[in-house]
């Protein structure tokens, strides 16, 4: 028996990893590349396996990372099925279609931009000096709608008449669309036969809504075979979900191969912060300054989180109930995934709001924002409100116009909750307003939003906690104080200096772990 590791093995996104039990050949993971632009777009349409040899795939959850090249294997001759969890499916039927669109988008962005270098060139030529600022803005005018939207017929009707090549997106909505279709959800912890001789089941990993471990029961000549694919695994005591599970099935425990993620795997998170406390606190010291909370967030789990938290401080009376939009088409449909799923939720979730009637995502307080038209409006709202919007990291979506307008205003508070990376606009903001705590009274920065320079002198505020990734500590409760006995462990989806720390913490106490790199195959 065989496994290929063919994403997110020395590195954390681009998730898949290939099953060869001799009769199929199981996909575990589909996922997208992430990262620097040029070099994730090369990775990500270079599909490293012919999709017609796959039986079937098994999806762990429903990030991008790990389920964004799902169109391409469907598109591409793959006929089996796709096994996940339910929540995970109904996620999927919103995410991938995002994906398609982004992907459509992205493709015209860089469309636009080489054409318009290309137009540039040509005027230049005409005039044999280069171009005035105004005379590039009425290039970009031939290509643009508005000064927002790019006018793709234009575009297509430009290129082919200068004979330039076309960027194709990675998929289509449409495409993604289609993917859907090869999709089944099941419910936990029932076998699922998934080949000749497989089966697969499902326990909670409690990384976000529908993620699984999912342990793999081959029949290998007469003997059994077990294989647990992590995916990634969760935080222990964090709002709404389940814990990772510790107790497997009696079956389910003597494991030939784990396939374990470590993208923490160096790493301590300090213990779940308590997020109703901070919160609180932000929330009560916009009101003294009778502002507006406006808090980027990725659409799905840290919207739902901050709803969940929110609703909870004010069914107890702590905090004044101020308005709450969630301000992201994305995030909307996802929260009603969320609603539709209570058998996902803890104790504590149950406790709190379903045993009194309440729906912990939907309440007065709360209006889930549709329109482009109603979100311009709110952005211009002053009277005091939260509004909780994506892209999570502020590169792009409706945040940007609730920033635009709130962002000069010291009474306002812009609350990061989430990882900012390099060279986004979140990380700029989180930076700056950690400078001016720490200079105060040094002049108001500027930012740059949509083009146009604007005054940060809105607090703002950061609340740690919200991972979503197990830390050390909490990989190794998986590993140490759950039922399993474990023969050998492949350490996948971190950084060499998470996994190669985790691997010798593992190899410490005597495990047989390895590090497989891209396209390394493991026997066992
Ligand atoms: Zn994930």
């Amino acid at each position: 028996m065989e496994c290929q590791f063919l994403g997110g093995a020395g590195e954390v996104t681009g998730s898949m990893h290939v099953l060869n039990t001799g009769r199929d050949q199981i996909m575990m993971d589909c996922g997208m590349f992430q990262g620097r632009r040029k070099e994730s777009n090369e990775k990500n349409r270079y599909f490293p396996v012919d999709p017609a040899k796959i039986t079937n795939m098994v999806l762990s959850h429903a990030h991008i990372d790990h389920s964004g090249r799902i169109p391409m294997l469907t598109q591409a001759g793959f006929s089996g099925r796709i096994i996940t969890t339910r929540p995970t499916q109904n996620a999927l039927s919103y995410m991938l279609l995002d994906s398609g669109h982004i992907q459509e988008s992205d493709a015209q962005y860089l469309n636009y931009k080489s054409l318009r270098t290309f137009l540039y060139q040509e005027e230049q030529k005409k005039k044999n000096q280069q171009l005035t600022n105004k005379e590039k803005s009425e290039v970009k005018r031939l290509l643009k709608k508005n000064p927002y939207d790019l006018d793709s017929d234009a575009i297509a009707r430009l290129q082919n008449q200068y004979g330039l090549d076309t960027i194709v997106p990675l998929y289509t909505q449409e495409q993604a669309n289609q993917a859907l279709s090869y999709i089944d959800g099941y419910p936990y912890n029932h076998e699922i036969p998934i080949g000749r001789d497989t089966t697969v089941k499902f326990y909670v990993a409690g990384h976000i809504l529908g993620s699984a471990f999912s342990v793999f029961t081959v029949k290998d000549n007469g003997r059994i075979r077990k294989i647990l694919y992590t995916g990634d695994v969760g935080r222990f005591d964090k709002p709404i979900l389940k814990n990772p599970t510790l107790t497997f099935d009696e079956q389910d425990t003597k494991i030939d191969l784990m396939i374990m993620e470590s993208t923490y795997g160096n790493r301590e998170h300090g213990p779940v912060a308590d997020l109703e406390t901070s919160l609180k606190k932000v929330l009560l010291d916009t009101q003294e300054r009778g502002g507006s909370l406006i808090i980027p967030a990725f659409a799905y789990g840290r919207t739902q989180e901050l709803v969940y938290v929110l609703h909870k401080l004010y069914e107890s009376g702590q905090v004044p109930r101020l308005p709450i939009y969630v301000d992201s088409p994305l995030a909307s449909n996802l929260t009603r995934v969320f609603g539709e799923h209570p058998e996902t939720y803890d104790k504590e979730t149950h406790t709190a709001f379903l045993e009194k009637g309440l729906n912990p995502f939907y309440f007065d307080k709360i209006r889930f924002v549709e329109t482009v038209e109603e979100s311009m409006r709110l952005s211009r709202d002053e009277t005091p409100h939260v509004v909780i919007s994506a892209a999570g990291m502020c590169e792009a979506g409706r945040i940007l116009h609730h920033l635009r307008f709130k962002i000069h205003n010291p009474k306002n508070t812009i609350l990061i909750v989430g990882y900012m990376a390099e060279h986004t606009l979140g990380r700029r903001i989180e930076e700056l307003g950690a400078q001016a705590v720490q200079e105060p009274g040094s002049p108001v920065p500027e930012v740059k939003i949509l083009g146009k320079s604007y005054p940060l002198a809105a607090r703002v505020e950061k609340i740690e906690g919200f991972s979503a990734h197990a830390d050390k500590h909490e990989l190794d409760r998986l590993i140490t104080q759950s039922n399993l006995e474990i023969g050998k462990i492949a350490v996948v989806h971190g950084e060499a200096s998470q996994s190669n720390a985790f691997a010798a913490h593992l190899k410490e106490k005597g495990y047989d772990a390895v590090i497989p790199g891209p396209g390394d195959v493991l026997s066992f």
